[in-house]
């Protein structure tokens, strides 16, 4: 059976090209960029070439990249770091849809003392503007909001929001591991402070990620070591470092000279669900990252539809990798406006740049026939 991978907002595959660029580091260039021998300073140099590449990707010079795990980390590193640079602003500004990442860490915060506001958002996922103007006060240590949603794409104003942010002498931080790969990315168009994304959602592996600290920030480590000009210790992810670096250059062209593409792909598995179920709704009319789609399906059971689709060979998801259990339903789509059971009817699909127009149609096809299935009276025995 064939497998039709729409659930990319989750994780993407490895490309052959950036696996190919791996490999070596794993087995013949097994050096230790620390060390002043010829094998560490080769791994050194791979490491200079793939920061310039994460650099270029996002807008900032390479002194600005620093490597981490992932986007969790990197987002641990930008709240922790930021209220432990001033004492007397203990206030963290977020929203109420945030990424499980941040607001795990920001409810172990607020139970320790700090003040977490969330910003609500109206029902097309837009974050609410005058909201957040009103939250951020002369306290206020940090502003961290996500740049897009992971379960319904909708983006926020970031470069709004950080000037708000700064009005007042708060940092500003984004959580972009939404948008790294889907639409381009400028730190200094943005104006942030710190950004953070991770590999695996554009086709690099999991495991590594990046938190853009800009030129001047103070941050202090989450992990102290002498790695990443001291800024975060243990020896580098060097095989995923060198992936990140080329599945960057691969995102960058690839946006330069394909935009457009995904989105029209997109369009089209959506119109084509609502014209054969026009009782599907989609939720996040706000504007949108290109690849992502979340529609909810009233009186049908999401986890259900899921399943069905799985065994046709359709995958998607519920919403968040990091949440989706099924039983509990999203908060972002019940901070929209969603009744739980409207929420608990969700599908997202995530496209990439590999879903093809003939893996849409044959999902839109799918997808009808599931539902027709779900919906269909059943029979009685007589
Ligand atoms: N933020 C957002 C918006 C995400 O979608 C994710 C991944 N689901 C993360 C942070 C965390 O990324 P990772 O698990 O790679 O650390």
């Amino acid at each position: 059976m064939s497998t039709f991978y729409f659930d990319n907002n989750a994780t993407t595959r490895v490309l052959p090209t950036v696996l190919e660029a791996m490999l070596p580091w794993f087995s013949e260039q097994y050096g230790n960029a620390s060390s002043s021998h010829h094998l560490g300073q080769h791994a050194k140099a791979a490491l200079v070439a793939a920061r310039a590449a994460v650099a270029a990707f996002v807008g900032a010079s390479p002194a600005e990249i620093v490597f981490t795990s992932g986007a969790t980390e990197a987002n641990h590193m930008a709240i922790l770091g930021a209220l432990a640079a001033d004492p007397t602003r203990q206030r963290i500004v977020t929203s109420v849809v945030e990424h499980s990442s941040t607001l795990c860490l920001l409810a172990h915060l607020a139970a320790q003392g700090v003040e977490v506001v969330q910003v609500p958002v109206q029902p097309g996922g837009e974050l609410d503007m005058a909201a957040l103007a009103d939250a951020v006060t002369d306290d206020t240590a940090l502003v961290t909001l996500m740049h897009a949603n992971n379960e319904t794409g909708v983006l926020f104003p970031v470069a709004a929001a950080a000037a708000i942010a700064h009005a007042r002498g708060a940092a500003f931080h984004t959580d972009a591991a939404q948008t790294a790969g889907k639409i381009r990315i400028d730190v200094r168009q943005i104006g942030c402070d710190l950004l953070s994304f991770s590999g695996h959602k554009l086709h690099a592996p999991k495991g590594v990620g990046v938190l853009y600290v800009r030129k001047g920030f103070a941050l202090e480590p989450l992990i102290y070591g002498h790695q990443e000009r001291n800024r975060r210790g243990g020896t580098e992810n060097q095989a995923g470092i060198v992936g990140l670096g080329v599945a960057c250059r691969l995102a960058q062209e690839y946006l330069v000279h394909h935009a457009g593409r995904v989105d029209a792909l997109r369009d089209r598995l959506q119109s084509g669900i609502l014209a054969r179920m026009p009782f599907a709704r989609f939720n996040g009319s706000a504007a949108r990252v290109p690849n992502t789609c979340s529609l909810s399906f009233p009186g049908l059971h999401g986890e259900e539809l899921l399943h069905r689709l799985d065994q046709a060979g359709v995958i998607a998801s519920q919403g968040s990798a990091c949440t989706a259990n099924g039983t509990e339903p999203s908060h972002v789509l019940l901070a929209m406006g969603l009744s739980r059971d409207e929420a608990l009817s969700s599908v997202r699909f995530s496209l990439s740049r590999e879903t093809t127009e003939a893996e849409v149609d044959i999902v839109v096809k799918t997808m009808a026939a599931v539902v027709e299935a779900m919906t269909a009276p059943t029979s009685v025995a007589a």
